[in-house]
């Protein structure tokens, strides 16, 4: 799970790390109300889930009151990539004298946590990293030795920062970071940039803060943190159901159990021409519940014309999934064709089931590519 920037500087205060003061504003009354609080200049950011706000006109310094309250006005309902701006964190205007790059995240390869510093912030690291990757300094840190302080040193020396007045606050900023990134289950806490005022003090001007999904349940208030409004409503409303999807920009609906099959299921539409609708796992089990939550996520999208129902008997038996598909059609009228591949454990027995009870609209195919052709062929 991603945060916005105003939701991991929430957090970085939590641990320490120094940040600036600001509010939260989500019209431009509200942002001029902040500013007015907050006092001085102040800087009005959009709140999107996504990097590179500044260059897309999401970042604009505001001198007084009216002028972040006109500011506000030009950012909100911005599109930047994809992401309408509806809400905008206003914050005292910071003076930089240098921009700096600090991040920890998780080395799947290394297995361990990887810190990441350079003294050229401000721009994408991953340019850094292709145009001059001397000036990244890393640095694992191994799970069961800890932190140590010695090892922030070496990162601080690595990345040539040597005023010792930063250096100090480093050190200081580098542990309380670890903590953070530990103590939430992070995947990645990144602050870019990490300035250094005119004063020579050091922090944190944005953050980039994700938060593993798997460890959601020992944290329920970052869990909170999540904003429903920001996924589209099948989405949403599978997430309130428990079921794996994701929207594609096609006509065919999806549905299939495990994940890989699914994924496979999407390239074969793929290359008998048709457009996948989404992604949509049933996972393991395949009773009506089961299908028919999925089936009613599925069909929130009005661009669904067809369904290719993909399953593969494993430990899941066909003619078990396919009761199933019979219950959900009892209980549910749906108006678009629906097309069944069973293969594997039991697969001649569900496709018995489904040609005795030969419901209207549902068509039973014996492979995964003429499943796919028939789906996309009624979708058209
Ligand atoms: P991003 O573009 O999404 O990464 O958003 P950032 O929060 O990193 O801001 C982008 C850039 O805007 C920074 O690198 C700064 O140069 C500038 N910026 C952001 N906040 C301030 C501020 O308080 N004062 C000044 N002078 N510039 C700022
Ligand atoms: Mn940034």
């Amino acid at each position: 799970m991603d945060l916005y920037e105003y939701q991991g500087k929430e957090l970085f205060r939590r641990f320490g790390i120094p940040t600036s003061e600001g509010r939260l504003a989500t019209t431009p009354a509200e942002a001029r109300a902040a500013a007015e609080e907050l006092g001085g200049q102040v800087v009005v950011k959009a709140q999107v889930l996504t990097g590179g706000r500044g260059k897309a006109g999401g970042i604009k310094l505001a001198d007084d009151p009216a002028d972040a309250e006109r500011k506000a006005q030009e950012i909100l309902g911005l599109d930047i990539r994809g992401h309408v701006v509806r809400k905008l964190w206003i914050e005292r205007a910071s003076e930089i004298a240098k921009e700096y790059y600090l991040s920890v995240t998780f080395d799947r390869g290394a297995k361990q946590a990887l810190f990441m510093l350079t003294t050229e912030g401000g721009v994408e690291i991953e340019e850094v990293a292709e145009t001059n990757p001397d000036a990244l300094a890393r640095l694992h840190v191994d799970p069961l030795e800890g932190y140590q302080p010695y090892q922030a040193r070496r990162l601080i020396y690595g990345a040539g920062i040597d005023d010792p007045g930063e250096q100090k606050q480093l050190l200081d900023i580098i542990g309380k970071l670890y903590r953070c990134f530990v103590e939430s289950d992070a995947l990645l806490c990144e602050i870019n940039p990490l300035i250094v005022t005119p004063e020579g003090e050091v922090r944190a001007l944005d953050s980039k803060f994700t938060v593993d999904d798997n460890a959601l349940f020992k944290h329920p208030d970052v869990a909170e943190m999540r904003d429903l409004e920001a996924y589209p409503p099948e989405e949403r409303a599978a997430r309130e159901k428990g079921v794996t999807y994701v929207k594609l920009d096609g006509d065919v609906g999806i549905l299939g159990n495990g994940a890989g099959l699914v994924m496979s299921t999407l390239d074969v539409i793929a290359l008998v021409g048709g457009r996948p609708a989404n992604f949509c796992d049933l996972g393991g089990g395949g009773d009506a519940e089961g299908v028919v939550e999925a089936l009613e996520v599925i069909l929130q999208d009005p661009q669904v014309k067809s369904i290719f129902f993909n399953i593969f008997g494993g430990i899941t038996r066909c003619d078990e999934v396919a009761r199933g598909i019979l219950a959900a059609l009892e209980r549910m009228t749906i108006a678009q064709p629906i097309v069944v591949r069973l293969d594997g454990t039991n697969a001649e027995e569900g496709r018995k089931v489904l040609a005795d009870a030969a419901p209207e609209g549902l068509y039973v195919e014996a492979t995964m590519l003429d499943g796919a052709r028939k789906a996309v062929e009624l979708a058209k």
